[in-house]
């Protein structure tokens, strides 16, 4: 029987610039034209100011990792344990996300660590997950 897969999130009108982001190794946060602030996730107004004058940007995939747990039970598509972090985008945002390329243990993931975006692809759709950055 075959493994079954990782659950997957659905684009929908207002996320799918940020999918279509991921698709091309971006990723794409949006500021608001108003206010600048910058925020995640992605909605039609700005969450600060309520301006819907809000534009789509490249940003830089650096983040530091704010915070985790590390998961040890079985769930489908993931090999426990494995952690589950929020980063803070250099840009401010924070995001929830996995990460990879390194032990999952606390002696490997070290709050405030220096964290670098990478791209995965599950069947139709990129996931942006964060590994060490090179220091
Ligand atoms: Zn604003």
């Amino acid at each position: 029987m075959a493994e079954p897969a990782r659950a997957r999130p659905k684009p929908t009108p207002e996320t799918q610039h940020f999918w279509d982001g991921t698709q091309a190794g971006e990723l794409r946060l949006q500021r608001c034209d108003a206010c600048a602030h910058a925020y995640f996730p992605p909605r039609p107004f700005c969450p600060a100011c309520g301006s819907r004058k809000v534009s789509i940007f490249k940003a830089s995939g650096k983040a530091r990792l704010y915070s985790y747990v590390i998961h040890h039970r079985p769930v489908p598509g993931f090999t426990p344990p494995y952690a589950i972090a929020v980063v803070e985008l250099e840009e401010g945002p924070r995001m929830m996300t996995n990460i990879v390329g390194c032990p999952q243990t606390p002696e490997a993931l070290i709050l405030d660590m220096p964290l670098e975006v990478t791209f995965q692809t599950f069947g139709d759709i990129a996931l942006p997950l964060f590994t060490p950055a090179e220091v």
